[in-house]
């Protein structure tokens, strides 16, 4: 058995959904989890149904704000008391700023952004897509501990029956000292909607789309199904969607449950990006575009005309 910390970040009422999957891998082993900041009491609830023995909620002057130094100082102090085998977080984009930088300051072993991992006799070992996705690295760890791992949303999938944990609250004041790079300020996106890494349903629209304004079909079509609207890079780069909902390779990663390309040729930077998702549906003019052929469904045809048919027979279901 190992003695594993999880970091987890909160949402307005809850904690990250990417948190409660990694609980579920870790039966069997002794789990905490940190958080910092307010913690939602859904989120607390939800941390113990899903194994959490101890909540370890981190404040202090400093950390009303993400900052790496002020963070990673932070959930420094949970670590050099707790005698952790392991520290784990989403691989989201907080996560993938966070966690490198403490496993370095820590001079510790670090695997990123797994898709799966096991942890046989309480040794991780972990699954990780390299070269945009087309090759699966077997990754172990050894070294001085704890080692650190990141973990992708969604590619854990919600455990079916999660075994609980005491769910122990411990309040813990964290002296971060000055802190030389403060985030003064953060600014939400356009977008209110679910972040696209943790989103289960997206709907994405490629150079196809000719501009910003026709987007709104895809928003309307998101809107009914509980969609999360993303982007290709041609998309981004001619100014039709900002950077944040760009999918790919330089993009965000996804594995939502659906993912749907619309006017999406399917090149290997982007299929880098959703190529883990549980069903994709493509819609396209041309028979012959590369996306058909990572596609569960396909639908030649122009997506001004099916979108909208989609969101309307959508709409009859709902
Ligand atoms: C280093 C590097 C990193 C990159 N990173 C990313 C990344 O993160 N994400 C990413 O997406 N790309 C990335 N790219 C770019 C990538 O190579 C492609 O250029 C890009 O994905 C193409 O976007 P697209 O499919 O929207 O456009 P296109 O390739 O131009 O495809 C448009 C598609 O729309 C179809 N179409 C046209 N009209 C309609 C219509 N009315 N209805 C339905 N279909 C229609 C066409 O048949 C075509 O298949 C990267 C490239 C490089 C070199």
């Amino acid at each position: 058995m190992s003695k594993v910390l999880v970091f987890t970040e909160t949402t307005d009422d809850n904690v990250k959904s990417v948190t409660l999957e990694i609980l579920g891998k870790l039966t069997g082993q002794e789990v905490d989890v940190a958080c910092i900041g307010n913690l939602p009491e859904a989120g607390a609830k939800a941390l113990a149904e899903h194994g959490a023995a101890n909540i370890h909620k981190i404040s202090g002057a400093g950390l009303e704000q993400y900052s790496p130094e002020g963070y990673s100082k932070a959930l420094k102090t949970v670590i050099d008391n707790g005698g952790y085998d392991y520290v784990m977080a989403g691989s989201t984009s907080l996560g993938k700023d966070l966690m490198p930088r403490l496993a370095g300051s820590l001079d510790a072993g670090m695997a990123s952004e797994v898709t799966n991992f096991t942890m046989d006799g309480g040794t991780f070992s972990g699954t990780r897509p390299l070269f945009a996705g087309k090759v699966l690295a077997k990754v172990e760890l050894d070294g001085p501990k704890p080692h650190f791992v990141t973990v992708r949303p969604n590619a854990l999938g919600m455990p079916d029956s999660p075994s609980a944990g005491a769910g122990n609250t411990n309040d813990v004041n964290a002296d971060v000292g000055e802190i030389r790079a403060a985030i003064k300020e953060i600014v939400k996106g356009a977008s209110e909607k679910v972040d696209l890494t943790e989103a289960n349903i997206i709907i994405s629209g490629g150079r196809a789309m000719k501009n910003a304004e026709n987007f709104k079909i895809l928003d309307e079509c998101a809107e009914v199904i509980g969609a999360t609207v993303g982007a290709s890079r041609a998309a981004v780069d001619s100014g039709y969607a900002p950077h944040a909902m760009q999918v790919g390779q330089t993009g965000k990663t996804v594995a939502p449950s659906l993912y749907i390309a619309c006017g999406i040729s399917g090149a290997i930077q982007h299929l880098a990006g959703m190529r883990t998702s549980k069903v994709i549906v493509a819609i396209n003019t041309d028979p012959d575009a590369p996306i058909f052929t990572k596609a569960d469904y396909g639908i030649v045809g122009d997506l001004f005309k099916i979108v909208p048919i989609l969101t309307e027979e959508f709409k009859k279901m709902m």
